[in-house]
This record gives C-alpha cells, sequence and structure tokens, in this order.
C-alpha cells in the first residue's frame, strides 16, 4: 500500500489522492498567448527520475500539494504545501510514503 501524507490530513491511502499532473510555471492571463497556455495544459515532460507533481486531496480536505516523486522507482522524495518551502521528509522506499517534518 502506498500513502501519501497530506500537509494537512496526515498519512493516507494514495486512492484518496488525484493526480494533477507536473508541476510548472502558470503562464500570465494577461499576457499569455494560446501557444503557452496549450503547452502548460497538455504537455509534460514526462522524465523519468524526480519530478514535482500537482496532487489532489479529492477524498480528504479537497486541497492540492505538491509531491517529489521518483517515477522510476515510484519513490515519494517530498510532499509540501502548494507555494511552501521545500521540505526535507524522511524517505520510506519501501512503502513509497514521505512524512513531511515541521519546524
Ligand atoms: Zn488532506
Amino acid at each position: 500500500m502506498i500513502t501519501l501524507s497530506c500537509p494537512w490530513c496526515g498519512p493516507r491511502n494514495v486512492t484518496e489522492f488525484a493526480y494533477g499532473g507536473e508541476s510548472g510555471a502558470r503562464p500570465d492571463p494577461a499576457t499569455a498567448t494560446p501557444q503557452p497556455w496549450r503547452r502548460y495544459l497538455y504537455t509534460n515532460a514526462n522524465p523519468a527520475g524526480p519530478v514535482t507533481e500537482t496532487w489532489l486531496h479529492r477524498a480528504g480536505c479537497r486541497r492540492y500539494l505538491v509531491v517529489e516523486r521518483d517515477t522510476t522507482t515510484n519513490e515519494i522524495l517530498a510532499i509540501r504545501r502548494p507555494g511552501g518551502a521545500p521540505s526535507t521528509s524522511a524517505r520510506h522506499a519501501t512503502t513509497g510514503r514521505a512524512t513531511e517534518q515541521r519546524p
């Protein structure tokens, strides 16, 4: 079982979450043309290795969270709130869990 640790709710089964895609800089709505929006919405780099993703805790607090995950091992490297500083999370390679460390 893979467990994700929601920054608000704590550890939960991954089935409570929805994948929201790779995180990236959102185009400025005031100045962006359709091409940057198309690239932002539909194009993913899909790298092998560490990637930063957006997830939604759909069956819990319904808030978005940022997950750093290694796509080759499915290891969760860190989880944090959107806009938050990168956390130094404990790694749980065998379960795919990460626990946010708070100061
Ligand atoms: Zn939550």
